[in-house]
């Protein structure tokens, strides 16, 4: 016969695995499985959450299109800019002419 004390509640246990007042796990031996078993599943579950290449290539690939929008933006402005100087041009020339 076994007899230990309950970590949680303090009450004593016979022959239980789980305590018969709170229901903590008893057994050293499986509260550390236990605690293998969450551990595992915790890095599973971060592995699932955040595969690092995945996020960097996404992050790469997210700045290049900025920058590609950037650049088309900032180009669109220099060509609607050199359209604006040329009717600017055009319409001084017209009335000058
Ligand atoms: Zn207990």
């Amino acid at each position: 016969m076994k007899i230990v004390k309950c970590i949680n509640c303090g009450v004593y246990n016979k022959n239980r695995d789980h305590c018969k007042n709170c229901g903590t796990l008893l057994s050293y031996k499986k509260r550390r499985e236990q605690h293998i078993k969450a551990e595992k599943a915790e890095r599973l579950e971060k592995a699932k959450k955040s595969p690092p290449s995945f996020i960097d290539n996404l992050q790469q690939h997210r700045y290049m299109v900025y920058r590609v929008l950037g650049w088309i933006l900032y180009s669109g402005f220099l060509v609607v800019s050199a359209i604006g100087a040329f009717i600017a041009w055009l319409v001084f020339a017209i009335a000058a002419g």
